[in-house]
């Protein structure tokens, strides 16, 4: 446990209504200095999540660790919302405003490389996407918000397993309907029935910007990541005698070809998308002198809105009855439906890069494109108002892109990240003293 952390927390007051049904404004008492981050004091914390990495929603550890620092802090914690799912509730003066601080808690299959003091104790698992410093980050701000007694009303950190979807419909494998991951499963059970809040906001580590980089933008930051099967069913053959057989890989090719004018030919010119298909599998035989019954077409399909996401799955639908049909084949469609893409609403991205700005030593960009990645953030900031940032973590001593077994997330970032949760809560005051005004 970080020591600064097992200090007395300070009393908090609950709403003396106790009702939460109509947020209101956040508000401080006056706009001095935040508390310094402490960051050493989470840097320990963050190493031991890493040595201890679990996957998609099987990360009891993790989650009993954030209880209890969020318990010793002196903030309610609820646990089980989208199974492992642990959220913190800090509330402070009689306002009833309240904004959602989310982080990840989960690792992803992959065995780490040899050398590093931290390295994970667990074969094949891995805190390669940073989201053990995520988690200390957010605990880290939580800590500062104890301390703080110059802001009112409520904050809701929200600590959610499978992020990366490892382990979909795990939580019941017979559902049809299971969610796909951790953010999913939380707002599905009732996270923000539960905690009301008027924005979201999460960050995540990014090591294509230098340390002391933040990037937001309204708008789209990540993409819908959506995987698309095609079967087509033709008639198998002697490839001696293909005028007796029909043939499926003619088809396909077809389609392939066909498939690259979605986006060049029918996506607006200033939208962004992909459709890779990226395997082909003929089915029945591995014979070259056999016309194969059927082909099987795999790949991907990413967009940064929900209105070029209905336009790509629809016309890869027409697409293919329409070469199915000119070759004389049967075709199976099946697109299975990722995360959404993450869209910034205009008020928390604009009080994400006020509070940036705030930070010293701190570039903030808002020119970036967006990524063609996924993040599970998405289903948070479709059900309500969000902001999501990226963090700068790249420099001399770390390198290593998202994913990789050579990746580390950067401890000299944390008193940035837990900063900028700080200023972000103190920034929705603003605007509330602001608006009041
Ligand atoms: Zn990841
Ligand atoms: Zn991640």
């Amino acid at each position: 446990m970080p020591a600064s952390a097992a200090k007395q927390p300070l009393p908090l007051q609950r709403s003396p209504s106790g009702s939460r049904s109509a947020p209101t404004l956040l508000k401080w008492g006056s706009l001095t200095e935040m508390n310094a981050p402490n960051a050493s004091d989470w840097v320990s914390f963050r190493q031991d999540l890493h040595r201890h990495p679990e996957l998609g929603f099987a990360v009891e550890r993790t989650a009993d660790k954030v209880s209890k620092a969020l318990t010793e802090m002196g903030v309610e914690v609820h646990r089980g919302i989208g199974k492992t799912g642990v959220v913190g509730v800090l509330r402070r003066g009689n306002s009833d405003a309240a904004i959602a601080l989310r982080a990840d808690m989960d690792a992803l299959p992959i065995d780490e490389i040899k050398g590093r003091d931290h390295r994970s104790e667990y074969a094949g698992k891995m805190h390669a996407c940073g989201h053990d410093g995520h988690t200390a980050m957010l605990l880290g701000a939580a800590e500062q918000l104890v301390a703080c007694t110059e802001w009112e009303g409520t904050i809701v950190f929200v600590f959610q397993p499978a992020e990366e979807g490892i382990g979909r419909g795990n939580l019941d494998p017979d559902a049809v309907d299971a969610p796909r991951c951790g953010g999913e499963a939380m707002v599905r059970d009732g996270l923000f029935e539960r905690f009301p809040v008027r924005a979201a906001y999460a960050l995540h580590n990014w090591p294509a910007l230098p340390v002391g980089t933040v990037a937001v933008r309204v708008g789209a930051m990540m993409a819908a990541t959506d995987e698309i099967e095609i079967l087509f069913e033709g008639r198998g053959g002697h490839a001696a005698m293909p005028d007796e057989a029909c043939d499926p890989v003619v088809a396909m090719a077809h389609f392939v070809v066909a498939a690259q004018t979605l986006v060049s030919r029918e996506v607006a010119p200033a939208e962004a998308a992909v459709v890779s298909l990226t395997q082909i599998e003929t089915r029945g035989t591995r014979a070259s002198n056999v016309i194969p019954g059927s082909v099987l077409l795999r790949g991907t399909v990413r967009s940064l809105s929900l209105a070029t996401r209905a336009l790509l799955h629809r016309r890869l639908r027409e697409q293919a009855a329409g070469v199915a049909a000119t070759f004389g084949c049967k075709v199976h469609v099946t697109i299975d439906e990722g995360y959404p893409p993450t869209i910034n609403a205009p008020r928390p991205a604009g009080i994400a890069e006020r509070a940036a700005r705030r930070l010293p030593d701190v570039q903030v960009r808002t020119d970036l494109p967006p990524s063609m990645g996924a993040e599970d953030f998405s289903f948070l900031a479709q059900a309500v108002p969000g902001a999501y940032l990226w963090l700068g973590q790249a420099d001399d001593a770390h390198t290593a892109k998202l994913h990789s077994p050579a990746y580390d997330f950067h401890d000299g970032v944390l008193d940035t990240g837990i900063a900028l949760f700080c200023a972000i809560v103190r920034e929705e005051a603003r605007s509330s003293v602001r608006s009041v005004d």
